[in-house]
């Protein structure tokens, strides 16, 4: 298939070569033009603009940091819609709030263009290794089209519901690992504070009910205070303002979340943004008084 990709970073540039890989043409366009030439150099085409992307695409995927940059790529005057060919299928994999998936979608049946949210979960390492896990919304038909173009980025592609619904989902998994990292980041402080290794401990939770991906993959960064991305605080940040505005569009009280947001929030506002998620330890530290450990 010919393929347009828009938004060649941390995940679309692993993404827009596996697609490559798979055989497919794919021409590129980040506003980095030296993310263009790494997809060439993979054996991708490295287009010039939004327009030159989405010229003769069969399928064009978008993976954008939010939905102002989703707006400005799919929406806007010679974005996406303006000028795909009628039957197009746009698949929008960025993290974004439903209320824009659905407003793209119905923008996009104006054109005739069809229209998918796939938000994905796994991260960058899910990315590299073709192992994400997407939600999808939309029609059925349209998820059926896109599944062989999915199949080369992920192993768990499941059709969710309606347009908005893959965000809503995503949305739901937000909010459930940052709640578990603030209660693994409670877990460590308890621990250490009361003179218990913590490492050892958290090998014991692993094993029982308490076990979990994340205890699994990210106990030993935590306890070690290793934080390189991996995933951004000021990212998950943003997903957490997505589930708490999804939440108040649903009429739900979502208490946990809201307080697992918070926390997010103060790691960003001691200047973890950069930092991974993970660094919600570092927050959690802070509110016993506890001088998180440099690294
Ligand atoms: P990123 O910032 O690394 O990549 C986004 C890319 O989009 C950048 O290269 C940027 O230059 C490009 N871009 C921005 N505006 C553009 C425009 N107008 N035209 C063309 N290109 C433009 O972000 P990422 O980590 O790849 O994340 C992308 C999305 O996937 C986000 O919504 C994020 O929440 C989600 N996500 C990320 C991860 C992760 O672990 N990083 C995991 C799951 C989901």
């Amino acid at each position: 298939m010919k393929l347009g990709f828009i938004g060649l970073g941390v995940m679309g540039a692993p993404m827009a070569a596996h697609l490559v890989a798979a055989g497919h043409d794919v021409g590129g366009y980040d506003v980095h033009p030296a993310a263009g030439e790494k997809l060439q150099a993979v054996g991708g085409r490295a287009a010039s603009g939004v327009a030159d992307a989405v010229a003769g695409a069969d399928v064009v995927i978008t993976m954008l940091p939010n939905h102002p940059q989703v707006e400005a790529v799919v929406l806007a005057a010679g974005g996406v819609l303006d000028t795909a060919e009628p039957g197009t299928l746009l698949i929008d994999m960025s993290t974004i709030r439903p209320e824009t998936s659905i407003a793209v979608a119905e923008a996009a049946r104006d054109k005739k263009v069809r229209v998918l949210d796939a938000p994905v979960s796994g991260g960058q390492t899910g990315a590299e290794q073709a192992s994400l896990s997407i939600m999808v919304g939309g029609d059925e038909a349209d998820f059926a089209a896109a599944k062989p173009v999915l199949d080369a980025l992920g192993k768990t592609i499941v059709h969710v519901g309606p347009h908005g619904a893959g965000q809503v989902v995503k949305a739901a998994n937000q909010l459930v690992v940052g709640g578990i990292y603030g209660l693994v980041a409670e877990a460590i402080v308890l621990l250490e504070a009361s003179g218990v290794d913590a490492a050892t401990g958290l090998d014991v939770l692993a094993g029982g009910l308490a076990g979990s991906r994340i205890l699994e993959l990210k106990r030993q960064s935590m306890v070690d205070r290793r934080f390189a991305p991996g995933f951004r605080i000021d990212l998950h940040h943003k997903d957490m303002g997505i589930a708490l505005a999804a939440a108040r569009q649903a009429d739900v009280a979502l208490p946990l979340t809201g307080l697992v947001a918070q926390l997010v929030a103060a790691g960003r506002a001691m200047g973890y943004g950069s930092l991974d998620h993970s660094a919600l330890l570092k927050v959690v530290e802070q509110l016993s008084g506890r001088v998180p450990a440099e690294v």
